[in-house]
C-alpha cells in the first residue's frame, strides 16, 4: 500500500516537472470526503462523516433534500408520524449542518479516482478533491409527460405506491405501467382501493407471470390493455384520466382520486469517469460497506441497486457508507503517514547508490 502511495507521489512530481494534468493543476477545494447529492442520503452520509470529524462537503445541483421536495406528507419515517417532506429536508440539511459538513450548489459532471486522491468536477469547472467519495445522487421516476401530470404531482399523482397509497383509502386508483413493479404495486394497493385500474399500452403485461397471476386473480384490479393515460384531470386533485385505446382509438373518461406512474426509474449514476460495476438497469453494485468497484468511492440510496427505495433505506446505506469511508480514511491516512518515512529511507538509498557509483 505504501508504495503505491509513494509511486503516486513521485507521479506528481514528475507531472509537475512536464507540466501538471488537468486534474492535478485545476484542484481548486480539497476535502476529506465530498458527498455527491443532498437528499436522504447524502445529509445522512455528511452528517456522520462531519461527526466523525473529516473535513466534509455535500454539493447538489438543486437546494437539499432530493426527492424530499416533491414529496407531500411523509407517514412512514420512524419517529415522524405525519412530517412535511419540506420540513423534513429542512431538519435533515440543518443536523447535517450542525456536525459540519456543509452543503454547497454544485452540479457533478465526471467522478473519478487516481488511486490515492478522488476527484469531482462541476459544470461551473469547479475542481474538488478528496479522500472518499460519496455517490449519493438518487434517480428520477420516468413521467408521462401528459398534460396534468406536472400541476397535480403529489394532489393525486404518484410515483411511490408504499409512500402514498394510504392517502387514498376507499376510493378508486389507477396504475399505469405493465413490468414488475407496475403489477407488484398495483396488488399493493387494493389494500386501500375501491377499484383499481391498471393501464398498460401493449396486450400483456412485461411482468413475472408469479406476480401478473396474482394481480389478475384481484377482483379489485381491472386491466385496461392496449391504452395509454393522454391526460390527467381535476380542480385542485386528480379526479379523473383521459385514457385512449391504441387499437380502437376510443377515448374514454376514468373516475380516480389517484394515479400511480410506474414506467421506470432512471439512475443518475452517468458521473462516472472510469468504468464502475452497475447492474443491467445502471443502478450501482456495491459490497456490504457501500463501496463500488472503485476503492474510495461509496454509494448510498435510491441510485445504488437494490430491492427498496423508501427515505429509511437511502438513510441506512448512507451510515454504513459514511462509517466505511471513516476507516478507510483511517486507514489511508496510517499509510500517508508512513510514507515520508518510507520515501526518506528510498531516496537516501538512491542517493547514496548514486554517490557510490560517481565519487
Ligand atoms: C413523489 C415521491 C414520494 C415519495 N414518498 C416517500 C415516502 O413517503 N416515504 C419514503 O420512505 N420514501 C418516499 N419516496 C422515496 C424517497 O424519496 C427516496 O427513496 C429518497 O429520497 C432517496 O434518497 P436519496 O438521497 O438516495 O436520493 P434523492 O432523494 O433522489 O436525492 C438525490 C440528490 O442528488 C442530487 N443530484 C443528482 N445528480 C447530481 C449531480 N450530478 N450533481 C449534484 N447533485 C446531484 C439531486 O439533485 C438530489 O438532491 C418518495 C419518492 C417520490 C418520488
Amino acid at each position: 500500500m505504501a508504495t503505491g502511495i509513494v509511486g503516486l507521489k513521485r507521479a506528481e512530481q514528475a507531472d509537475s516537472a512536464w507540466g501538471q494534468p488537468r486534474e492535478y493543476e485545476q484542484v481548486t477545494k480539497e476535502y476529506d470526503v465530498v458527498v455527491v447529492g443532498a437528499g436522504p442520503a447524502g445529509l445522512t452520509a455528511g452528517l456522520y462523516t462531519g461527526r466523525a470529524r473529516l473535513k466534509t462537503i455535500i454539493l447538489d445541483r438543486m437546494g437539499p433534500g432530493g426527492q424530499l421536495l416533491n414529496t407531500e406528507l411523509i407517514e412512514d419515517y420512524t419517529g415522524f408520524k405525519s412530517i412535511t417532506g419540506m420540513e423534513m429536508a429542512q431538519l435533515f440539511e440543518e443536523h447535517a449542518r450542525e456536525f459540519g459538513a456543509g452543503w454547497e450548489y454544485g452540479e457533478v459532471v465526471e467522478i473519478w479516482s487516481d488511486g490515492r486522491w478522488k476527484y469531482a468536477r462541476t459544470a461551473d469547472e469547479e475542481l474538488y478533491r478528496a479522500k472518499v467519495i460519496i455517490v449519493a445522487t438518487g434517480g428520477m421516476p420516468r413521467k408521462l409527460g401528459v398534460p396534468g401530470e406536472q400541476e397535480l404531482a403529489g394532489r393525486g399523482v404518484s410515483y411511490c405506491a408504499i409512500c402514498d397509497g394510504a392517502f387514498f383509502k376507499g376510493q378508486p386508483l389507477a396504475v399505469v405501467g405493465g413490468g414488475d413493479s407496475a403489477v407488484e404495486e398495483a396488488t399493493f394497493l387494493t389494500r386501500y382501493a375501491s377499484r383499481l385500474y391498471l393501464i398498460h399500452r401493449r396486450g400483456e403485461f412485461r411482468a413475472q407471470k408469479v406476480l401478473q397471476d396474482r394481480a389478475l386473480n384481484n377482483p379489485t384490479i381491472q386491466p385496461v390493455l392496449h391504452s395509454v393515460v393522454e391526460e390527467i384531470g381535476g380542480s385542485d386533485k386528480v379526479e379523473w384520466l383521459r385514457v385512449r385505446n391504441l387499437q380502437t382509438g376510443t377515448e374514454t373518461r376514468l373516475s380516480v382520486g389517484g394515479v400511480f406512474i410506474y414506467v421506470g426509474f432512471q439512475p443518475n449514476s452517468g458521473i462516472f469517469r472510469d468504468p464502475v460495476q452497475t447492474d443491467p438497469l445502471g443502478f450501482i453494485i456495491t459490497d456490504e460497506k457501500m463501496e463500488t468497484s472503485i476503492p474510495g468511492i461509496f454509494c448510498a440510496g435510491d441510485v445504488r441497486a437494490q430491492y427498496v427505495r423508501q427515505i429509511t433505506n437511502a438513510v441506512g446505506d448512507a451510515t454504513t457508507a459514511a462509517i466505511a469511508a471513516t476507516r478507510y480514511i483511517e486507514a489511508l491516512d496510517a499509510d500517508l503517514h508512513a510514507s515520508p518515512d518510507v520515501i526518506d529511507q528510498e531516496t537516501e538509498a538512491a542517493l547514496r547508490g548514486i554517490a557510490e557509483q560517481y565519487p
